[in-house]
């Protein structure tokens, strides 16, 4: 088989301490490249997670059910409609949920899907059926666009989960785009998977990649049928990522609805741990082919967000922002133990 291409290097740092009488002190840094995603990061030894339970009460308070244009009162008001073309009456709605065009547009189709009405959900509130229509209502999104035929060979399904993660309303939402090219981190994604494959005589990397990480068992979560979950080996943030692969599928429209249900079940077991562990925010991104590409597999990353305290700060410095490495003081390998235990009921 194939090198995957994961690599690591230890350096390590030494300072004089001055919580213990300035003795010397150790500290060993892991430096981590993944060639498959290349994402760089360092994974730090000592632990850094919220002490306490966020408090969303204030974004709460700064943000009501009153000003909320995704809220009953000013939802028809302050929401964009698609063109009868796309879809009579303007949005696609499907139980709770509705789907319609962003107000401010990363891309030509760029949409948003909220849940339901409801204006606030905890990270403990997302079961796979709170989070069912409006998974289901991007989904009819993406058939009506096919059948549309409007040339979009890649999309992807994302979520900015409260303020720390980039969501500018605190009204639960996701988010789709759609293009002709796929964004800069699938493309690299694509191009990972194909090289791989000349290099290796048509094998699949993502398979490869699932096989090791089994074996190894030290970043495998589970395999919840379809879905097989994992600790990356180089995270995209600074608490750790998740990923989630489904086996053999190739576009999105080989996902069934019970793929989708397995993925909602899955997810609310991660989103429960970031609950327990003080966690307030994520990005979630889904990326899928919209036509079968053979050597991609439909999967998509979860990465925590947080605020760190007192001040507030940003869990995204220099290093990330113009370095390209992230800094990761909780351990993949210890990650993936943790959330062991919140995949075996
Ligand atoms: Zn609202």
């Amino acid at each position: 088989m194939k090198d995957i291409g994961f690599h690591r290097e230890t350096v390590t740092g030494r300072y004089l301490n001055p919580f213990d009488g300035f003795e010397p002190r150790e500290m060993t840094i892991e430096e981590r490249y993944d060639e498959t995603t290349g994402v760089a990061s360092r994974i730090l030894p000592y632990r850094v997670r919220p002490a306490q339970k966020p408090d969303t009460g204030v974004y709460l308070e700064k943000s009501p059910e009153s000003i909320c244009p995704f809220c009953p009162e000013l939802f028809d008001k302050m929401t964009p409609r698609f063109t009868p073309d796309i879809i009579e009456g303007g949005k696609f709605t499907r139980g709770s949920a509705f789907l319609f065009p962003n107000a401010f547009p990363y891309d030509a189709t760029n949409t948003v899907a909220i849940f339901s009405h409801r204006h606030f959900m905890g990270l403990d509130e997302l079961t796979p059926d709170a989070m069912h229509d409006g998974f289901a209502v991007c989904r009819d999104y993406f058939y009506r666009m096919a059948e549309l035929q409007q040339g979009y060979h890649y999309g992807s399904i994302n979520w900015n989960y409260m303020p720390p993660a980039g969501g500018g309303l605190i009204h639960p939402h996701l988010q789709t785009i759609m293009g002709k090219e796929p964004t800069s981190f699938m493309r690299r994604l694509l191009a990972s998977a194909r090289n791989y494959a000349s290099a290796s005589g048509g094998r699949n990397l993502w398979e490869d990649l699932l096989d090791r990480e089994q074996e190894a068992g030290e970043r495998f979560i589970a395999s919840t049928g379809v879905v097989s979950w994992l600790a990356a080996f180089s995270p995209k943030g600074m608490a750790g990522e998740v990923d989630f692969y489904f086996r053999e599928k190739t576009s999105f429209f080989d996902l069934t609805q019970a793929n989708v249900e397995e993925l909602l079940e899955g997810l609310s077991r991660i989103f429960l741990h970031l609950y327990v562990n003080h966690f307030m925010s994520f990005n979630l991104s889904l990326y899928a082919p919209l036509m079968p590409e053979k050597n991609f597999w439909v999967q998509g990353k979860i990465v925590p967000r947080f605020e760190i305290n007192p001040l507030g700060t940003s869990d995204i410095n220099y290093f990330e922002k113009l370095h390209d490495e992230i800094i990761c003081p909780i351990v993949p390998e210890q990650l993936c133990k943790e959330l062991q235990g919140y995949f075996q009921t």
